[in-house]
């Protein structure tokens, strides 16, 4: 058996959410549990600041910016402090840190257009673009500082004020890159709550919001947008994923098997665009379980501020345990872990990288987000067959097709039911790209204008050309 104590939530003591380390399982740290009712009053001040915050699009620019030369100082406290809380080896926190930074600066250069509207009639009409208002974010635990940063650098600069909720198993990072900012945003331009539920449910809901942008689960996705129906702020969700991977048969295995497994394992797993299924032609599936296994049973795993380590443990206890229970079905219905397939025995939620190898096509390893470092591989026979597959999910968010020839390649990654596909890479997103999900993995969409956009009402004013 595994070491370490039960797996819990984050707990209070006193007001407090008590933070963990999910490499040591010890709690190191605390966040305030503020209570719902403070809410009130913390919106009532994100509207005040939101009057002049409003008025001046190149005082935003500035400060936008200084905001992320302020982020990129303080890497060296934010990147291990991230790690401490999350897991994720501390290069790529510094990663996580830099990102911040850069969405920063692209949204302080990024401002909305007016536009005229031309349509033959004696009018001169032009669609000029508001900000709404306080904004509600509410982000998960997998990349603190990235997902936050991708709701409040749009938000801000679209002339916003944001009120910001991290998740409760991470909320130190977050809490830290509030008091850095400070130095750069006016007051109450940007604040951070902490606390269990219900603090998420009233910040969506709440009646001074008006906007709601959520990232997360689609189960807590669907509630958030019920909750935000109280006062019809639009919302924007980005969801869960069980992205599949498709093989084809011209795919040089020994060529791609590392960008595969990164693509798979990276931040043990924990993304939401992660491959989560891969489907291999018959013929290379051999290959491609060893050369992956080969990948698995190499990496090192390890407390991520140890600069050796590769892999982090699982970021917190439910998590492990939903890892644990998926691979445990998958092993029960008859599949093979290839590599892994078990915790590792010793402090932390340290779980081995697993490979399984034929899985159920059913089994919920496949058809359901595991969200851990585990990959079922799954042989295929007809691609259209593999194609029909890979669609055949409630989730939606990217997919990815790997082979020789790059054009079959993009032509099969066309098929795919996704927001983003990617040919030979998986994962790789572009801060000027519009980031969506289709079918139950979102609502809305962010990153690049659109996201600008989805932060601003259009305004449009007609007058006659002539007297
Ligand atoms: P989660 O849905 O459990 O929690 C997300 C956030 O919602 C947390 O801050 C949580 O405290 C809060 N929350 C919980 N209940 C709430 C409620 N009733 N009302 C309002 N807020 C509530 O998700 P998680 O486990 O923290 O994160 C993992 C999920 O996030 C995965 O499904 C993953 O795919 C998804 N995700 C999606 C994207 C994307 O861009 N599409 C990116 C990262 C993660």
């Amino acid at each position: 058996m595994p070491a370490g104590p039960p797996p819990r939530a984050p707990g209070t003591s006193g007001g407090c959410l008590a933070v963990l380390d999910p490499a040591t399982c010890e709690t190191f740290d605390e966040a305030p549990d503020q209570r719902p009712d403070e809410l009130d009053a913390i919106v009532g001040r994100a509207h005040a600041a939101w009057r002049g915050w409003r008025a001046d699009p190149a005082a935003r620019t500035t400060a936008l910016l200084a905001a992320a030369d302020a982020v990129e100082a303080a890497g060296a406290d934010l990147a291990p402090l991230l790690t401490r809380e999350q897991g994720k080896p501390l290069a790529e926190s510094y990663a996580e840190v830099a990102r911040t930074a850069a969405r920063l600066r692209y949204f302080a250069e990024l401002g909305p257009e007016t536009q005229p509207i031309t349509d033959g009639r004696p009018v001169r009409s032009e669609i000029r673009w508001r900000p709404l208002g306080p904004v509600a974010a509410i982000v998960p635990w997998n990349f603190p500082l990235q997902l936050a940063s991708a709701k409040f650098a749009p938000a801000l600069a679209a002339g916003n004020t944001m009120v910001l909720k991290p998740s409760p198993f991470t909320p130190l990072a977050t809490r830290l890159l509030a008091s850095v900012l400070v130095s750069a945003l006016p007051p109450d331009v940007l604040t951070i709550v902490t606390g269990r539920e219900p603090l998420g449910a009233r910040l969506a809901s709440h009646p001074g919001i008006r906007h709601v942008t959520f990232t997360g689960s689609v189960p807590t996705g669907r509630a958030v947008a019920r909750a935000a129906t109280a006062s019809l702020a639009p919302v924007t969700l980005e969801l869960g994923g069980n992205d599949a991977a498709i093989l084809l048969e011209d795919v040089e295995v020994e060529r791609i098997a590392d960008r595969l497994f990164w693509a798979a394992f990276r931040n043990c797993g924990q993304v939401c665009m992660a491959v989560k299924r891969l489907y291999a032609p018959a013929r290379l599936y051999s290959q491609v379980v060893e050369a992956l296994a080969q990948r698995a049973k190499s990496a090192v795993v390890g407390s991520g501020l140890d600069p050796g380590s590769q892999l982090g443990p699982v970021s917190n206890a439910p998590q492990l345990a939903r890892v644990e229970h998926y691979t445990a079905l998958a092993l029960a219905d008859g599949a093979r872990a290839v590599a892994g397939g078990h915790r590792l025995d010793r402090p932390g939620y340290f779980f081995a990288p697993t490979i399984l190898a034929d899985v159920p096509p059913d089994s919920p390893v496949v058809t359901q987000e595991q969200f851990g470092p585990v990959l079922p591989v799954l042989p295929y026979v007809s691609l259209d067959g593999a194609i029909e597959a890979a669609n055949d999910t409630g989730f939606g968010l990217g997919g990815s097709v790997w082979g020789t020839d790059l054009d079959r390649a993009e032509a099969v990654a066309g098929q795919l039911e996704c927001g983003t596909a990617w040919v030979n890479h998986h994962a790789e997103t572009s801060l000027a790209q519009p980031f969506a999900g289709v079918k139950d993995s979102g609502v809305g969409v962010a990153g690049g204008p659109w996201g600008l956009y989805g932060n601003l009402s259009p305004f449009v004013v007609h007058r006659p050309v002539e007297v």
